[in-house]
């Protein structure tokens, strides 16, 4: 579902944020990406949406390169992908609904199927009673659950998620990251966390790729933080 072949990512400050990176995820894996401040996953996550582009190597995400997506595409391709951040980035004028509706309006989808969708997500993370609320009336683990349903709404083959429980205490974390297994083993959804928290990495045992210096130096399917 994922492949990076020899990926460097070099900034227009000169910064190389990778470093002839390689990967493999297969359709269905749920990874956590671990790794120091800097280190460069962010920017491997922004290639995969991209949000950048590579300066050489390969980015194939579901069998397309995504470096040669034209720009008019991309809005198609990232319909591929949900992406959940750690401040949530919900739209505060919106409710609960209009916000995860959203993006099922930018697609043309008639507004009786909209409804049912927005409904059934609503109910897989357990905030259908707050449809009708607004982001700030909500906790922040109740926000991140609609940002994670707004990134499901449209049934992505990737869910990728920075530093989810970033905002989070350590048990409304553990819920997030429950859910976000859930995802991965009713809908088959290949799921990426990037965490730096080890409890949850130590609890949830999923395979764990420590990105260094803007390459993989640790791919471990045991979970956890072996150095
Ligand atoms: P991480 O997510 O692991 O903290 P990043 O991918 O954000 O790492 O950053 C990797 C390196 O690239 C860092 O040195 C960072 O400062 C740099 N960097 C990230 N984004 C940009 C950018 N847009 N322009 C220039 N340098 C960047
Ligand atoms: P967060 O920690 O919330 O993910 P970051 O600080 O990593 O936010 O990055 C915020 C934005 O600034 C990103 O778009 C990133 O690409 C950019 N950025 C990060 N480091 C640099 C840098 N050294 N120079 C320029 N832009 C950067």
């Amino acid at each position: 579902m994922i492949k990076l072949e020899g990926v460097t990512k070099v900034y227009k400050t000169g910064v190389r944020a990778l470093n002839d990176m390689n990967l493999n995820i297969d359709a269905g894996e749920f990874v956590y990406v671990i790794g120091p401040t800097g280190a460069g996953k962010s920017t491997f996550i922004k290639l995969l949406y991209r949000e950048e582009k590579a300066t050489s190597g390969k980015v194939l995400v579901d069998g397309r390169d995504v470096s040669k997506i034209r720009n008019s595409k991309v809005p198609y391709f990232r319909r591929k992908i949900g992406v959940v951040f750690q401040n949530y980035r919900l739209l505060p004028r919106k409710t609960v609904f209009e916000n995860v509706a959203f993006a099922l309006q930018v697609t043309d989808t008639p507004r009786r199927k909209i409804r049912n969708r927005v409904r059934k997500v609503l109910q897989l993370v357990g905030l259908e009673d707050k449809a009708n609320a607004f982001p700030h009336e909500l906790s922040g683990g109740q926000q991140q659950r609609v940002a994670i349903a707004r990134a499901i709404v449209n049934s992505p083959k990737v869910l990728i998620a920075d530093e989810p429980t970033g905002n989070l205490d350590p048990d409304t974390s553990e819920g997030i990251i429950e859910l976000l297994q859930r995802i991965n083993e009713v809908n088959g959804t290949t799921v990426l966390v990037v965490t730096h928290d080890k409890i949850i990495v130590q609890k949830y045992k999923k395979r764990t790729i420590l990105i260094e210096d803007g390459c993989v130096t640790s791919d471990t399917s045991l979970g956890g933080y072996d150095n």
